[in-house]
């Protein structure tokens, strides 16, 4: 029978949630949808050296804000396993029975060697020019462990309290294999892993066993995770292995990684930083707060689409998938082996798509304080009536600011290009001549602005509407003319015009 989909996303609280994160909490969540499956979220703390103020609070947070709610999990509510934080679940002693599973069988062993001694073995492998030192079913006869020290010793260490770790028995040579989803079989030689450490000397197990332990008891069912812990994996087949889990343990999905536009390399961390919630939080080790994709502007849904394209594909051309949309159509097979390209200038194009999908009082609505901080208010018609004239021109709703504030300020220069080609001694009768027939509009609409402007045509000739358009507002582009002059208001269009004509020589 078919195991119950349960999956889970188990980040570490070391600092903020990154894009990469969030790719593997949405791809568990979907997968775990489509089967009408759980998603758990467990917090993986056992590394204190590591631990952040903060982060966990961000990392539930962050998910609340893409909509990617677990079922059972630190922060949505527990469920059938809880504790969901490893660092209460270790009080139980359930890691360390596990440990005591591996020590009984003969696949785990107590090891002695303080950091000197470690630092020293490292010295003395590298010295030998050997590639990567590791402790390993080589190296580890000349340390100091329960494989190379006689059994009273050992015993006698224990009983005194002296600080060990317990590693994992790896064998010399010996072919691992394993079946992942994503990139079918994979084949380890022994030599190449270490004996990993299991259990601290804290007392803390490793991030190694703690995940193997709580999978096995949260009865996962695939562990989805990022391509970085690929080669751990040999490791873990064979803790499985050796706990006698191997027909229970979870089926493995490493994701591909996430890259640069150019496609070489890992994306920057820049790049990859993810909104900040709440936003007076930032990570401790870092001077500035970061800026994440929530305060740049992104809305969770354009977010939350960039991230399933990412190393995802519809089988299709098609690009815009609302969540719903996305956990019906998710599959593995459709997930590539190879990197994913992340390009921010096409993620500011979904950003915009998802904009254009809001009508033109919403987004005045999340305009009004952004203009409120600029020193102005108007009319939620008149920001509606804004709203639709720039919108076509914006990616994000803070760029109405950027692209229209000539409508809420008179211009203090103009567009230099546009005046140094066009601007002759004939302008200034030219609009004067406009200026005097706006002045004579009673009714200042769109259709009598165009009107006058034809008529005043009539009079001089052909009007440059480009130039007409840097003496109201500045600048050399933005929405049709007259709309603009018409929001802009008579008064302000005239005072505006006539400052331009009395500066301009
Ligand atoms: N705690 C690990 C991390 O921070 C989880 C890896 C896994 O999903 O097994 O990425």
């Amino acid at each position: 029978m078919e195991k119950r989909v349960r999956v889970r996303f188990a980040p570490s609280p070391t600092g903020g949630l990154h894009m990469g994160g969030v790719r593997t909490a949405l791809f568990n969540y979907l997968f775990a949808k489509k089967h009408g499956g759980d998603f758990i979220l467990r917090i993986e703390d056992t590394d204190q050296t590591r631990f952040v103020e903060g982060a966990e609070a961000y990392i539930i947070n962050a998910l609340k804000w893409c909509g990617i709610s677990p079922n059972e999990g630190v922060g949505f509510g527990d469920g059938p396993h809880a504790p969901y934080r490893q660092s209460e679940r270790k009080e139980s002693g359930i890691y360390k029975k596990y440990a005591d599973r591996l020590i009984e069988s003969g696949h785990a062993y107590y090891a002695f060697d303080t950091s000197e001694e470690l630092d020293e073995m490292r010295k003395r492998l590298e010295a030998a020019k050997v590639v990567a030192p590791q402790y390993n079913a080589v190296t580890r006869q000349n340390m100091r462990n329960s494989l190379t020290l006689p059994e009273d010793e050992v015993k006698k260490l224990l009983d005194s309290g002296a600080k060990y770790v317990i590693r994992l028995k790896v064998p010399r040579n010996e072919e691992i294999r394993f079946n992942d989803i994503i990139r079918g079989w994979v084949v380890v030689n022994s030599a190449q892993v270490d004996d990993k450490v299991l259990l601290k000397s804290d007392g803390m197990p490793t991030y190694h066993l703690a995940h193997i332990v709580d999978d096995i008891e949260m009865k996962i069912s695939h562990a989805v995770r990022g391509e970085e812990w690929l080669p751990s994996a040999p490791a873990h087949i064979l803790i499985y292995r050796y706990l006698g889990l191997e027909n229970d343990m979870p089926k493995l999905a490493h994701l591909p990684l996430i890259l640069n536009p150019d496609g070489n390399g890992k994306i920057s961390k820049r790049e990859a930083r993810f909104p900040v919630f709440p936003l007076s939080w930032h990570d401790p080790r870092e001077a500035m707060p970061y800026i994440g994709y929530k305060e740049t502007g992104y809305y969770p849904e354009a977010f939350v689409n960039i991230l399933a394209l990412l190393g995802w594909n519809p089988g299709n051309n098609e690009e815009i998938f609302s969540l719903e949309q996305l956990s019906a159509l998710f599959d593995f097979e459709r997930v590539h082996k190879s990197g994913a390209k992340f390009d921010p200038e096409k993620a500011k194009w979904f950003n915009q798509q998802y904009l254009r999908k809001h009508t033109d009082a919403e987004l005045a609505e999340v305009f009004k304080p952004i203009l409120k901080e600029k020193g102005y208010e108007r009319s939620d018609a008149f920001l509606a009536d804004f709203c639709r004239l720039v919108k076509e021109k914006v990616q994000f709703v803070h760029e109405f600011w950027n692209h229209g504030k000539y409508v809420f300020e008179a211009p203090t220069a103009y567009d230099e290009k546009v005046m140094t080609k066009k601007w002759n001694d004939k302008s200034k009768a030219i609009y004067s001549a406009v200026t005097a027939k706006f002045t004579a509009v009673n009714d200042w609409t769109v259709d009598n602005i165009t009107k006058s402007f034809h008529d005043a045509e009539a009079e001089v000739g052909k009007v440059d509407m480009q130039v007409l358009r840097v003496l109201v507002s500045g600048v050399a582009g933005g929405p049709q003319l007259f709309d603009m002059l018409a929001l802009i208001g008579k008064e302000e269009v005239l005072n505006r015009l006539n400052i331009a004509l009395s500066t301009l020589s």
